[in-house]
């Protein structure tokens, strides 16, 4: 662009100058051929009037060069200039300056000719004798005789060159000034052209490196105005073109990210292109480190690998289920979709979904079916046996009739109670009974189940105690609340010794802390201890699944279905509670179960 300016300014200079040298030439030459001219016109003048005033004599040039060399002098001293006479025939007869019989014929001057052929003639010469440039006006004495004799004056010219020179001088000085005045000018205007120029050459080159917010501030209605206009509209036009596209990209990366799902690209080549956080923690990869890589540097398992090649190669949809170990273990379910581009095959893209928790739900459906059927087996298969045994005969035995129908009569009792849990625990499993909350005073609401259980303690020799502060509330379920807590009360004391203990203590908590009197609080924690046998420390973590018992036997004599504590999680879960447990075989067991204060 600086050239651009440099080389318009060169230009126009150049443009100036030449017109500026034009102009003095033909100023300077107007100017001499004026004063010439003006000279000129002086001398004919003076000439004619020297003729008006003196004799022209005729006679041989011998009689006649003292007169005229006489007069010549004489004018000389009048016009201040050389005078000359010639005859016709070129002779000069009389000059002011020279001795006329030592000067040679002037004829052929150049005035001399020019005067006999238009009456006047003008010559400009150097004077070898002088040594200055003169001018020469030559006229016939008569122009009606042409060679009838030639009067010339001569004048230096010195006065005129040197006004001449002065002349130019100040020409010259002042076509200078003219010129510098001129060059500043053409500088300012040859910027202001290009200084747009270069203006919207920059903001040009900052949109191609992708600032789509630069703009072009130039004004005017002139072609540049015009293209600052297009250049902004242009500018307008990327800008809300990326932002459209910017929009699309993040709204795509913020889908692929949220999906439940791993997605991962892969090109024909076989380098992953796009990979989302689901597929990452998956795969216990990073996206920064392989994308753009090859598949195969990713250091997955062979059967992936091997998924991926075949997908690459057959170009067709592939589906597998895969485990993986790495980082943990899950089912994978994998599906390998051929990406076609104008159709061309473009790589592979690979679905991946967790399906661990549906096949484990899948499972634990069906064991739950055969669970079931298990238990509802069992007291099916006793009544059945000890009536067939009556109806044998053992009726007609009063007393094995009578423990035999007791077998019965508990057994159906069992029945009915795990009938009871089953359709109880499916009720709630599917929400089907509406909580209905309400405050409760914890200290007297868990003294009256107490109360409700204090038969079966007795009968143990076990003591219930309970540490609760009255006036401690909790948002809850009555009807629910009291479901837990008889629940959890009945296990402990099932599953501890005669003679043991069963503690219940209730503690508002803040946060993680316990608070003191009179201080807020959000949640309830009830913890139920027992000096009981105590949980293996592998059975913990599934006591709270259905059916699951640590020792069947020995559950199934103390009547329970197993499904109590299936029914407690449930139930603390709808009251957007929690529940933990530890326990030491042998020491017993504590329960704690946490529950907000509101709902
Ligand atoms: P059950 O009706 O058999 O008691 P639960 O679901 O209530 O069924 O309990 C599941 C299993 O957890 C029980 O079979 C028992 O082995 C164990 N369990 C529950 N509570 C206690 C406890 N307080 N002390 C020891 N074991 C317990």
């Amino acid at each position: 662009m600086n050239s651009f300016r440099t080389r318009l300014t060169i230009i126009m200079i150049t443009l100036i100058g030449l017109s500026v040298l034009a102009a003095g030439l033909f100023m300077g030459k107007t100017f001499k051929n004026n004063h010439l001219d003006a000279l000129q016109d002086n001398m004919v003048r003076e000439m004619r009037i020297i003729l008006d005033q003196m004799e022209w004599r005729d006679g041989t040039p011998e009689e006649l060069y003292g007169y005229y060399t006489q007069e010549a002098q004489r004018l000389k001293k009048i016009t201040d200039s050389r005078v000359t006479f010639i005859n016709g025939s070129g002779v000069v007869l009389g000059d002011s300056d020279h001795d006329p019989e030592t000067m040679d014929n002037h004829l052929q001057r150049a005035e001399v000719q020019e005067a006999e052929k238009s009456g006047v003639g003008r010559s400009i010469r150097r004077s070898d004798t002088i040594d200055q440039n003169l001018l020469y006006v030559a006229m016939l004495v008569d122009p009606k005789q042409p060679d009838a004799g030639i009067i010339r004056l001569s004048l230096s010219l010195k006065e005129v060159d040197e006004s001449i020179t002065r002349i130019w001088t100040t020409l010259l000085v002042g076509l200078l000034i003219l010129f510098v005045v001129a060059v500043f000018i053409s500088f300012r205007v040859a910027r202001g052209l290009t200084r747009p120029l270069e203006q919207i050459t920059r903001v040009s080159k900052r949109i191609k490196n992708l600032d789509y917010r630069a703009r072009v501030s130039v004004k005017g209605h002139d072609e540049i105005g015009e293209l600052g206009l297009a250049i902004n509209a242009m500018a307008d036009g990327l800008q809300v073109q990326m932002e459209r596209i910017h929009q699309n990209e993040s709204q795509l990366a913020s889908v692929l990210d949220n999906m439940i799902d791993g997605v991962m690209m892969i090109d024909r080549d076989g380098s992953i292109v796009l990979m989302n956080r689901c597929a990452e923690e998956m795969l216990g990869i990073s996206s920064k480190e392989l994308v753009g890589r090859h598949y195969l540097e990713a250091k997955q398992q062979y059967e992936l690998l091997q998924i991926i090649q075949d997908g690459l190669e057959r170009k067709e949809h592939l589906r597998e289920e895969i485990t993986f170990y790495f980082p943990e273990e899950r089912l994978l379910d994998l599906n390998l979709v051929p990406i076609f581009q104008d159709e061309e095959f473009g790589g592979v893209l690979l679905v991946l979904q967790d399906v661990s928790a549906i096949r484990r739900l899948e499972r634990m459906r069906s064991e739950f079916v055969a669970n079931v059927s298990h238990e509802l087996k069992t007291p099916i298969t006793a009544v059945k046996g000890f009536a067939e045994t009556l109806l044998g005969g053992a009726v007609d035995d009063p007393e094995t009739a009578r423990s035999f129908l007791q077998i019965i009569f508990d057994e159906s009792d069992r029945l009915n109670r795990l009938i009871g849990d089953i359709l109880e625990l499916s009720k709630i499993e599917s929400r089907r009974i509406p909580l209905q909350f309400s405050p409760v005073e914890l200290s007297s609401f868990i003294d009256k189940s107490i109360k409700l259980m204090s038969a079966e303690a007795a009968r143990k020799h076990i003591v219930v105690s309970l540490k609760a502060e009255p006036g401690i509330y909790a948002e809850a379920d009555e009807d629910r609340l009291r479901q837990i807590i008889m629940n959890l009360l009945a296990n402990g004391i099932s599953y501890t010794p005669e003679g043991g203990h069963v503690t219940i203590v209730v503690r508002p908590v803040a946060g993680t802390r316990y608070v003191s009197d009179g201080e807020d609080y959000d949640h309830i924690r009830i913890s139920i201890s027992d000096s009981g046998i105590g949980i293996p420390k592998k059975d913990l973590p599934r006591i709270f699944e259905r059916f699951y018992r640590v020792d069947k036997a020995r559950s199934r004599g103390s009547g329970g279905t197993g499904l109590g504590l299936s029914i407690v999680k449930h139930l603390v879960e709808l009251h957007k509670g929690s529940i933990t447990v530890e326990s030491t075989v042998g020491v017993g067991s504590t329960f704690t179960i946490v529950l907000p204060v509101l709902q």
